[in-house]
């Protein structure tokens, strides 16, 4: 248990807020306002993501991507969390399942991805299974040397301008249902966009419910093997709840900052807010919370980058997801209450902070889920495993 953060390390954070602050700040509003933004800013933002050499940072150098430790994507993760309006998206972060694709399934998914060039979106949950995947009622019947895939896929992030879908679907077989990672075409026949509906964030891209018709695949477009969506997909929620709570870091990061600014330069009743102890003990809160938050993202970080063991790697990440997205959310909340009503503007960024970290506490997995897993990894491996 234990890590430097080393200069290099703080450059890269510092690389990434600056990137954030100069890039991805003046389309604050505009995304906010427009909920997206028009195809010609959101292709500026992604070359200029593209040049910042942080691009596809999960994703090894051979297969065109950055190929950063997860220490160091969490230090870039930071920095960009800061944006509002998920704007961090434009530095694409292709979905580490692709690294099992087969050399052609990489050519033609993983590498235009990493390049920037086309993206994917990975689909999974559906109107009956959200939490519980095991409820999943897409499936993909074999048919002659293919399959045809048939059900419905909401909350799709980026299918919006995917090229095309990661779609987890059972293969039903003498076994029972055999969840399933097939890739489709944005174009194939039977893909349709069902809705666009909005959020309490604006965002850079949408999150549409997709419907799957009587799509017909191969299989060669399979990911890995029939029965392997849900470890595949474990793969992707681990690493993606590492990021959520590191881009919840830098959000309340920024919160509290902007609340400081104000508290020490908004005077009531002849003081600074701040010499109020009601709102000293607010961000005095908030720091702590934040540094305890960070100390254990970036420590879990750290050993999953020393081999720690998948399981134990599986209950931790849990762990940093739930913590840190349940700080952020009282951080951002306490930033609103010590800007007044100025915190309540949606065109302060502390406003649209509050708004953005409220899905950090539902999606890949809400804050009751990431209890149970970790209470199951209590019951399994015993307490030190998991807070050593
Ligand atoms: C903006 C956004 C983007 C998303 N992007 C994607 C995406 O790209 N791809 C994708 O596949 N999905 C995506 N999701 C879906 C997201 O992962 C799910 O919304 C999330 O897993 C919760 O599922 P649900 O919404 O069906 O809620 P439910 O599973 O119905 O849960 C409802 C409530 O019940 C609680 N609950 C459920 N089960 C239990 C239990 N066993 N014990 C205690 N409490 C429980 C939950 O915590 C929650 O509070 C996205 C969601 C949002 C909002």
């Amino acid at each position: 248990m234990e890590y430097a953060l080393s200069p290099a390390m703080r450059a890269l954070r510092a690389r990434a807020r600056a990137f954030a602050e100069t890039v991805l700040y003046p389309l604050e509003i505009i995304c906010d306002e427009q909920d997206g933004l028009p195809p010609e800013l959101e292709l500026a933002a992604r070359q200029a993501a593209q040049a910042s050499g942080f691009f596809a940072p999960n994703v090894p150098v051979a297969d065109g991507g950055a190929g950063l430790s997860i220490f160091e994507q969490v230090m870039v993760e930071e920095g960009i969390g800061r944006a509002t309006g998920m704007l961090w998206a434009v530095v694409w972060r292709p979905s580490n399942v692709l690294l099992q694709a087969t050399p052609e399934q990489k050519q033609r998914y993983l590498h235009p991805w990493a390049r920037g060039e086309r993206r994917g979106c990975y689909a999974i949950t559906e109107p009956g299974a959200g939490s519980d995947t095991s409820q999943l009622a897409t499936t993909a019947q074999r048919e002659g040397d293919g399959f045809r895939i048939s059900g419905e896929k909401w909350f799709a992030t980026g299918g919006d301008v995917a090229s095309f879908f990661m779609v987890v679907a059972h293969v039903p077989d003498e076994t029972g249902p055999r969840p399933t990672i097939f890739f489709v075409d944005r174009n194939a026949p039977g893909v349709r966009f069902a809705r666009e509906p909005r959020f309490t964030h604006a965002s850079v891209y949408g999150h549409p419910v997709v419907v799957f018709d009587d799509v017909r695949v191969s299989q060669d477009d399979i990911l890995g093997d029939v029965g392997l969506g849900m470890e595949l997909t474990r793969d992707w929620f681990r690493e993606e709840r590492l990021m959520i709570a590191a881009r919840c870091l830098g959000a309340a990061e920024r919160a509290l900052e902007l609340a400081l600014a104000w508290a020490q330069e908004r005077h009531a009743s002849g003081r600074p807010l701040i010499e109020h102890q009601a709102i000293g003990g607010m961000l005095a809160d908030s720091a702590t919370e934040l540094a305890a938050a960070r100390a254990l993202t970036y420590n879990v970080a750290w050993e999953i980058d020393q081999g720690l063991d998948i399981r134990t790697a599986h209950g931790k990440a849990a762990m940093v997801k739930l913590f840190a997205s349940e700080m952020a959310g009282r951080v951002c909340d306490r930033a609103v209450q010590v800007l007044g009503g100025r915190g309540y503007m949606r065109e302060h960024p502390v406003e649209r902070l509050w708004r953005d970290t409220r899905v950090d506490r539902i999606w890949e997995g809400s804050s009751e889920i990431q209890r149970l897993i970790i209470a199951r990894g209590l019951a399994r491996r015993g307490v030190t495993t998991l807070t050593g």
